[in-house]
């Protein structure tokens, strides 16, 4: 889970690392006395999950009331690639001597945690990191050793920061790790971390990226959910218990375990064809479960055919065919559903399937099969 920008910093907050004063605004009147409140001149932010808010006009200055209410409507309702802004954070506006880059993330080709900090933070660090990738230090981090202090000080410095930054960007960076690791994020990232006019090292943006696994422990990251614009069709998957992510391709998809979803997937791939979805409906393929799935693809606008493909192993193929057949008549299902069933009381299956001969399933024997069928029926390889 992503969050946005204010949400980032709170989180930042509780570990200790500074940011500005602000306060959250979903209207311009609020926005004008967020702005009253916290002090001018304020930064306008808008709140959306993606970066790039800087070029793209979601980020001004202000300097008074009139200028506040000037940007909070002009921000308000932007299109920012794709991400409608209907909330603002509106802060205290910080002297910026420097803008460096700071973030923490998970090397996996290196099993290892990745700390990076560049004294060329700010909007143009993704180029910096293409042209000039030497511009940005790192360090590796075993999660047994943690990061010590010393090791986080020879890191702004190998960063090259100025030298009345080291202390408190050192310190920040252990504080960031701390965020990292208790907090169970895959990525947290400051950019800027900027060195104030009179000397202060501080936040001046959040991105933070929280491992879903983790929300069994943290009850209350279910605050910050109510703000992301996630794909409905995964909010829909997510409130039903479903293992799904949104594809852009047009053959739904549904399996029974993660692995036989993923080589559906590649099968469908290999035919010429491609995944609207990955869904992973685990081992209780009953009515309800296929209802659900059902339900959820059936949302997607892209999807012209539905790939069911079941092996029975614990599960049985007769009981599958049985919650097809109640799901269907629960819910309406516009495309057509492509059926491999195998493995356990198959045979049963298939007959149930025939006796009820609906015009809306079409079985297939094998997954290769079934996935050229599927392609076939969605408009062929593409
Ligand atoms: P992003 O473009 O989505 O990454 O949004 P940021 O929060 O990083 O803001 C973009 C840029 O706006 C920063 O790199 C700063 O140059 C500028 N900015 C943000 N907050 C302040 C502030 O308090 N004072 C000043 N002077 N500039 C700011
Ligand atoms: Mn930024």
């Amino acid at each position: 889970m992503d969050l946005v920008e204010y949400q980032g910093k709170q989180y930042f907050a509780r570990y200790g690392i500074s940011i500005s004063a602000g306060r959250v605004a979903d209207t311009v009147d609020e926005a004008v006395a967020a702005a009253d409140d916290v002090g001018y001149p304020v930064v306008v932010k808008a709140q959306v999950q993606v970066g790039g808010r800087g070029k793209a006009g979601g980020v001004k200055l202000a300097a008074d009331a009139a200028e506040a209410r000037q940007h909070a409507s002009d921000i308000l309702g932007l299109d920012i690639k794709g991400h409608v802004v209907r909330r603002l954070w509106i802060e205290h506006a910080t002297d910026i001597a420097k803008e460096y880059y700071a973030g923490i993330t998970l090397d996996r080709a290196a099993k290892l945690h990745l700390a990076m900090v560049s004294a060329r933070g700010g909007i143009d660090i993704e180029q910096v990191a293409d042209t000039e990738p030497e511009a940005i230090a790192r360090l590796h981090i075993n999660p047994l050793d943690g990061l010590e202090r010393s090791a986080a000080l020879q890191l702004v410095t190998d960063a090259g920061l100025d030298p009345e930054a080291l202390e408190q960007a050192a310190d920040i960076l252990v504080q960031l790790y701390q965020c990292y690791t208790e907090g169970d994020a895959d990525l947290v990232e400051i950019n800027p971390l900027v060195l104030t006019t009179d000397g202060r090292v501080h936040a001046l943006d959040a991105k933070v990226t929280l491992d879903d696994d983790a929300a069994f422990r943290h009850p209350e990251w279910s605050e910050f959910e109510e703000i992301g614009d996630i794909d409905p069709r995964e909010a829909l998957a997510k409130e039903t218990g479903l293992q799904y992510i949104g594809l852009d391709g047009s053959v739904g998809i549904i399996a029974n375990g993660a692995g036989l979803a993923m080589s559906t997937l590649d099968v469908v791939n290999q035919v010429g064809g491609s995944a609207a979805n990955f869904l992973d409906i685990g081992g209780g393929a009953n009515a309800d479960v296929m209802a659900n799935a059902l339900e959820v693809i059936n949302t997607d606008p892209n999807v012209r055919v539905i790939l069911v493909n079941i092996f029975g192993g614990i599960v049985r193929c007769d009981e599958v065919a049985e919650g097809i057949l109640t799901a269907l008549g629960r819910v309406e299902i516009a495309a057509p559903i492509v059926l491999r069933l195998d493995g356990t009381n198959a045979v049963q299956a298939r007959r149930m399937l025939e006796e009820h001969r609906s015009d809306q399933i079409i079985p297939e024997l094998t997954m290769i099969g079934a996935a050229k069928r599927a392609v076939e029926i969605a408009g062929g390889p593409s």
